[in-house]
């Protein structure tokens, strides 16, 4: 039932990006609202199903119509899956709270931590955004040695912003940094990247995740990989300069060893330099530079062809919101009723 009623603005939103977590939700809605409610936070839940293959849909549809009254709940499903990042983004542009978070549905991310992060934004008023970071990793070593190399590398190349390291997606700000972050459209989107991008004042507060509640990461060694690529490409243009750098290397290298052949083997030492085996050489290594740094460019070139396409960032099939689909609308204050939209 759509209503021109206007809503009580929910003190915190909570956005839940879900790919395949219907055994997770539950679990996830029963923590997140006792946790809230005994801190007398009104919450709302905007839950994304990213085009998910298992009951997480009809998990999400269950709880829009069983959830309790003091509790609003968005649901946004996607037409196929579209990636976490998409998801957060439709969160962001969906969330009514005066203080945003993000939050895994798979309980690694405690919802008591979230609500340590709240009170924390609440006491401090020159604090912006609270950044959960893991103290410890429980990581195989492979793992934690390559997001160690990843942040190095991504700090060392980046002109502009510095990723803390260890710092994850788990977190909370108030709605003006969502307001900022719904300002970037972009199409390859890397939060961590983005966070750093917007700025404000960021306090680190630490945690330890939890195991899985149920099912399993979506993420694999090779996706993580080209996630730490894309971010990398996503806020340096660095690469980009390997060519001109390699170009003024290898003049000199070239240079020199001219010098060296004219000079010494041939004018001291009087020499016929065998040239046969240096130009095979010389030429498998530069033409390897050359298409090295072709292939740089041309993934530059594909992002940006992408980009220019300003395609949406998901589609969603289907919207759900309790606060105006429900019987139970709460009178009103201050936000004027929401439209259903099918794409951003
Ligand atoms: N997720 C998503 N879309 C995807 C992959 C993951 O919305 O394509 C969600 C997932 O349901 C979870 C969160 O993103 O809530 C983190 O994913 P996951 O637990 O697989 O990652 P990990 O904790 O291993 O980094
Ligand atoms: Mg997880």
């Amino acid at each position: 039932m759509q209503t021109n009623q206007t809503l009580k603005t929910p003190d915190l939103t909570l956005i839940v990006p879900c790919y395949n977590e219907a055994g997770n939700i539950p679990c996830f809605y029963r923590s997140a609202t006792s946790v809230f409610r005994e801190a007398n936070v009104s919450l709302e839940l905007v839950f994304i199903d990213d085009g998910s293959a298992d009951d997480t849909l009809s998990a999400l549809h269950r709880l829009a119509r069983t959830h309790d009254h003091d509790v609003i709940v968005q649901v946004i499903s996607f037409s196929r899956n579209f990636g976490k990042e998409s998801g957060l983004y439709a969160g962001l542009q969906a969330a009514r709270g005066r203080i945003v978070g993000l939050i895994d549905a798979d309980m690694q991310q405690d919802p008591k931590i979230a609500c340590q992060m709240y009170h924390y934004l609440q006491e401090h008023n020159d604090c912006d955004v609270v950044a959960a970071y893991q103290e410890e990793r429980h990581e195989r070593r492979l793992l934690r040695w390559s997001k160690h190399m990843f942040y190095r590398t991504f700090n060392a190349a980046s002109d502009e912003i510095d990723i803390p390291a260890d710092m994850s997606d788990f977190r909370l700000f108030r709605h003006d940094v969502a307001t900022a972050l719904l300002s970037m459209p972009e199409y390859f989107r890397f939060s961590k990247g983005l966070f750093a991008w917007v700025g404000f004042r960021t306090h680190a507060m630490p945690y330890t995740p939890h195991q899985r509640h149920s099912g399993t990461s979506s993420w694999s060694f090779s996706q993580l990989f080209h996630y730490a690529m894309g971010g990398i490409l996503a806020f340096t243009t660095w690469p980009l300069k390997i060519a001109k750098w390699t170009g003024v290397v290898s003049a000199l290298g070239a240079l020199i060893y001219l010098l060296y052949v004219v000079i010494v083997d041939y004018g001291i030492k009087g020499i016929a330099v065998p040239g046969y085996p240096t130009l095979v050489c010389l030429i498998l290594l530069l033409g390897g530079v050359q298409l090295l740094v072709l292939g740089i460019i041309g993934e530059y070139l594909a992002r940006d062809y992408l980009e220019g396409k300003h395609r949406p960032l998901y589609i969603a099939r289907e919207r759900i919101d309790s606060a105006y689909d429900d019987e139970s609308v709460q009178e009103s204050d201050d936000i004027p009723a929401g439209t259903k939209e099918e794409t951003a």
